[in-house]
């Protein structure tokens, strides 16, 4: 049993391949984690660093609270099953599940007994005297598994175990595989290129692409909200059906204006967490529907206004017996243009030919939307943010029948209706002079979405915990001021990390006997802990004390007194203090350099911002790798 924590795991080869990259995540005691994506996207190299058979170039690896970075494979207490299954071929099924355990030199009693455990769970006692060239795949593959079972591990990395099974047996496989799973109870890692194999068994499955990790998630949501266009295309069968076009809002009905001719036209209600900027008819967006989310008209369909209609002309009909898979075209006139290109699952007793034109319904309800340039999810589960048209005048910021008094911090001049935006949890509910009325709750994991309708407009409030409020509630907001961005007006939020160029140096002790090792910020020497100097080293060796470096360190982690030469502080001078009624920040500057930290003070003063060294990420500038 164990938990696993990666955090900011890199690799980069000798050659300089940067295959993985800031990858972050905790997997909890006896999970089911699946890495998935196409061949080269760093899915082995992640689980071969777990497994200590690749050495981690910067980040740290935990298991169960343990840093494990230099820990050797086999005291890391984690057992790996190779695609190649990797059996002594000289040796009987017996003597290669047996093996690990003599090197061990464990008693022989004790041996035959986890053995023969193994054999009795994977159904192969039978086969036990045999060579593993006797065998069939199915069977090599359980022995390899027996191996790892009989050293009862705490995690079980699997490489792409299946691989080179044929299609029947790996589907059977897959299932003992879970079984398998329940009844160790143990932790699996699990490495694979197909998408079907790492929805049937993760329960949480890790999607790479190019060494980034694109999306973390249950198979269910990562079907129903992929956060961008691979993780959409990737995810499902058939593909996702893409269409680049733009949108368009008027008054309360928005039209999805597709390149290949098509309009999908539904009430904003339907598609308000799209942020309204995108709604401009301008804006390249890719309209999203999958295979499943489409259906084929008919008289008996039943519609509550979730269903928008279109047509397609049909090319293929493929009968798969439970379903049937229609291939057409949005594009009536050019059929053949990629633009228009949809496949729709049906059942089987739709009646189409090639040739058709055929009435079909869009789900209004189970659309995606991408921009077209990042390829992002611009429909997310979570909306990014809310934009507003407001207008300020003597310090007074007024919409749809709203009144907020400015804090001091946001200087603007008066202006007609320009756009604020803020992101959703900056808009806090239960207090405040706000006044809204609470049109619908989705609960989100531990998290609760408010859709709250001020006069005409939807507004979100994203909160921690289960729903306070219920649909028809009245309920007053406030809003965070120092999140708020107003473009037109040069407002910008107040950011919320800190970033410092550095150094890391060494100094002899008087003594002559050992170095002093020191984070450099200006003329600051911060001192860092022993456990960030092993980080330190492990990932750069002495190179560190030529790389240039970026501390980073949040906002609220800084406290700030008075100067008084405090050890591991950053000495500076306040050059502005921002009001923002609840909480005031001090700009500050430190040799050179400016950073915010909370201080209720003035300008002027001089003073220590203590800086907890523990909480400091550090970035080596050059090649954009975090190494603490
Ligand atoms: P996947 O398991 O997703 O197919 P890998 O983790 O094997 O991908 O590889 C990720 C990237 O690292 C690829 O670009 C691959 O060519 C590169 N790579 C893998 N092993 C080495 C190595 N020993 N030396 C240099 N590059 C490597």
């Amino acid at each position: 049993m164990a938990s696993l924590s990666l955090k900011h795991i890199f690799k980069v080869y000798d050659g300089g391949v940067k295959a993985v990259n800031d990858f972050c995540m905790d997997i909890e005691d006896k999970e089911f984690i699946v890495f998935v994506g196409p061949s080269g996207c760093g899915k082995s190299t992640t689980l071969r660093m777990i497994a200590g058979l690749e050495e981690i170039t910067a980040g740290e690896l935990r298991i169960d609270d343990e840093i494990v970075n230099d820990f050797e494979p086999k005291d890391r207490n984690i057992a790996m099953v190779f695609q190649n299954y990797a059996l002594y071929p000289h040796m009987s099924v017996y003597e290669n599940m047996a093996f690990s355990l003599r090197t061990m030199h464990m008693p022989n009693d004790q041996i035959h007994e986890k053995v023969l455990e193994a054999a009795e769970i994977l159904g192969i006692t039978e086969y036990l005297e045999r060579k593993p060239k006797a065998l069939s795949g199915g069977q090599r593959q359980r022995v390899a598994l027996g191996r790892a079972i009989v050293r009862n591990p705490k995690v079980f990395l699997l490489d792409e175990p299946l691989s080179n099974l044929d299609a029947k047996l790996r589907a059977a496989m897959r299932a003992e595989i879970s079984r398998l799973h329940e009844k160790l109870g143990t932790t699996f890692i699990y490495v694979t290129h197909d998408q079907v194999e790492a929805m049937t068994m993760g329960s949480r499955i890790v999607v790479m692409k190019d060494g980034f990790v694109q999306q973390i998630d249950t198979p269910t949501n990562l079907y129903k909200y992929p956060g961008n266009m691979f993780v959409a295309g990737f995810i499902g069968t058939p593909q996702m059906n893409f269409f680049d076009g733009t949108v368009r809002k008027t008054g309360e009905n928005v039209r999805f204006s597709l390149d290949c001719g098509t309009n999908i036209d539904m009430k904003y209600m339907q598609a308000d967490k799209i942020p309204v900027k995108y709604m401009d008819g301008q804006h390249k967006i890719v309209f999203g529907i999958r295979p499943d989310d489409v259906r084929v008209k008919n008289s008996t369909n039943y519609d509550d206004g979730s269903w928008a209609p279109a047509k397609a002309v049909v090319s293929v009909v493929e009968v798969l017996g439970g379903e049937t898979l229609i291939y057409g075209n949005l594009n009536l006139e050019t059929p053949d243009a990629q633009s228009g290109s949809i496949i729709i699952k049906t059942d089987p007793d739709t009646e189409v030919h090639r040739g058709d034109i055929i009435d079909i319904e869009i789900s209004r309800r189970k659309f995606h939307v991408f921009d077209k340039e990042t390829e992002q999810s611009i429909r997310k589960r979570i909306p990014d943010e809310n934009v507003i048209n407001v207008a300020i005048s003597g310090g007074v910021l007024r919409f749809e029948g709203q009144k907020f008094l400015l804090p001091a911090a946001v200087h603007c001049a008066d202006s007609g209706s320009v756009e604020l935006s803020m992101p959703v949890s900056a808009l806090t509910l239960g207090k405040g002079d706000g006044k809204a009325t609470v049109q619908w709750v989705e609960a989100i994991g531990e998290k609760t979405l408010y859709f709250l309708k001020v006069g005409d407009i939807t507004v979100f409030s994203l909160e921690a915990g289960a729903a306070r409020f219920a649909i028809g509630d009245n309920v007053a907001f406030d809003i965070d001021f120092s999140q708020i961005s107003i473009g037109a007006l040069g407002v910008t939020p107040l950011c919320m990390v800190n970033t410092l160029d550095g150094i890391f140096t060494k100094e002899k002790d008087v003594s002559k006997k050992f170095y002093h090792f020191y984070m450099n910020i200006g003329d600051a020497k911060l001192v860092p802990t022993d456990l960030i100097c092993e980080k330190v080293f492990a990932c750069k060796g002495n190179k560190i004390f030529h790389t240039p470096l970026q501390y980073i360190v949040s906002v609220k982690d800084l406290s700030v007194i008075s100067a008084c030469g405090t050890q591991n502080a950053l000495t500076g001078k306040v050059l502005k203090i921002l009001d923002y009624g609840k909480e005031k920040y001090a700009v500050i500057d430190v040799y050179g350099q400016t950073l915010t930290a909370l201080y209720d003070g003035k300008v002027g003063d001089t003073v220590d911002v203590i800086v907890p060294v523990e909480k400091v990420t550090i970035k080596d500038k050059s090649i954009d790798i975090i190494i603490v």
